[in-house]
């Protein structure tokens, strides 16, 4: 009896001191709240917010919410970094490149202008020493950022007139944002950035000439392809990968196992939409073909795109000369491209070349 007693208060002592000494325990419910960039029910980029919250509340049995503000509800779609940083939200969900103008390095964590497809970019991000140097960039900020889910190849945007030379581009006015549109700069585009509303009727208007937005699927619903004629591929954003960040310290407040359930589900939602937006896209480009045969697609000509790449290693090489930590990542993204490109070149391009060959 004695010895049952003695034995049960010490069991429950040692139960009392692990609750006590435990940081957060298998109950232990969190909320993270998460603002978007994107306004409600905005396609592709919303669903994978929305998909990252219901993987993770199923796969953390309801100890994890994550609660989705939209951009009509924090009112400051580019404010997210801020944000987060301060802590006034645990997450976010925006494009590391919209953060230039602040913390210069971030540019390069979406896509760069002639860079890495959408595969080549994942496999530097998580096997070639991307999310070091991403995490790098983002530390001194006290917060952690993760791939977010990508576009695909980005389609070179929408004009009213051919585009046959680089004569063609001087004075151009351009709805084309970030280090893509200092690029045009450089080859005589006069960029600009104009909010998603206001686009079409800046383009029906002559307000601008030109507008380069994502792709079929997103573009589509902008309504470009009644008003302009031609359609360009893309060179500039190859493979726009947007972003999850996490402020620092809702992370740590986390324990392990949902952190990892976390970061498992972010890589999931990540994947997902670089497959949904192959999806929506051919959708979106058999509609476009059928409905508006107007639309004739384009490549830029030669002297264009030699310009670009001009312009473009210009600007990189400008960008390493002034900062170590850029000169480290360009470098870095550089090497792994035409490593991978090697491979690319003799597996995905040779195969895409020999069915074209059959199918002609
Ligand atoms: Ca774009």
């Amino acid at each position: 009896m004695k010895l049952r007693s003695l034995l049960t208060s010490a069991m429950a002592l040692t139960l009392s001191a692990v609750l006590a000494s435990a940081p957060a325990l298998a109950q232990d419910k969190f909320t993270f709240r998460l603002a978007e960039t994107w306004g409600p029910n905005f396609p592709i980029f919303g669903d994978t917010t929305k998909r990252l919250a219901e993987t993770v509340e199923k796969m953390s049995d309801g100890r994890l919410t994550i609660r989705i503000d939209s951009a009509n509800k924090h009112k400051a779609p580019l404010g997210v970094f801020d944000m987060v940083k301060a802590g006034q939200y645990d997450m976010g969900h925006s494009a590391s490149y919209y953060w230039k103008g602040k913390v210069p390095n971030t540019l390069f964590f979406t896509s760069m202008p002639f860079g890495m497809t959408a595969d080549e970019q994942y496999a530097w991000f998580y096997h070639g020493g991307g999310m070091e140097l991403m995490q790098e960039v983002y530390e001194p900020h006290n917060m952690l950022s993760f791939p977010g889910g990508n576009t695909g190849v980005q389609m070179g945007g929408w004009f009213r007139k051919e585009i046959n030379s680089l004569e063609d581009l001087q004075g151009l006015k351009m709805r084309i944002p970030g280090f893509q549109g200092e690029v045009f700069a450089e080859v005589g585009v006069n960029p600009t950035n104009i909010p998603p509303g206001e686009l079409y009727t800046s383009l029906e208007r002559g307000t601008i000439d030109a507008v380069e937005w994502v792709g079929p699927a997103l573009d589509l619903r902008l309504g470009f392809q009644q008003i302009a004629d031609y359609y360009y591929t893309g060179w500039h954003e190859p493979a726009t990968e947007l972003q999850f960040l996490i402020n620092k310290r809702s992370w740590e407040k986390l324990p392990a196992d949902l952190q990892e359930i976390l970061r498992i589900a972010m890589r999931s939602a990540a994947y997902d939409m670089l497959i949904h937006s192959v999806h929506e896209n051919s959708k979106a480009w058999a509609s476009i073909r059928e409905k508006h045969p107007n639309v004739q697609i384009k490549n830029f000509p030669e002297d264009v795109l030699t310009a670009m790449a001009e312009a473009n290693d210009k600007l990189l090489a400008e960008a390493a000369a002034g900062d170590p930590q850029a000169k480290k990542i360009i470098d870095s993204q550089a090497m792994y491209l035409k490593n991978a490109r090697n491979y690319t070149d003799i597996s995905l391009r040779a195969y895409l070349n020999t069915m074209a060959e059959i199918n002609e």
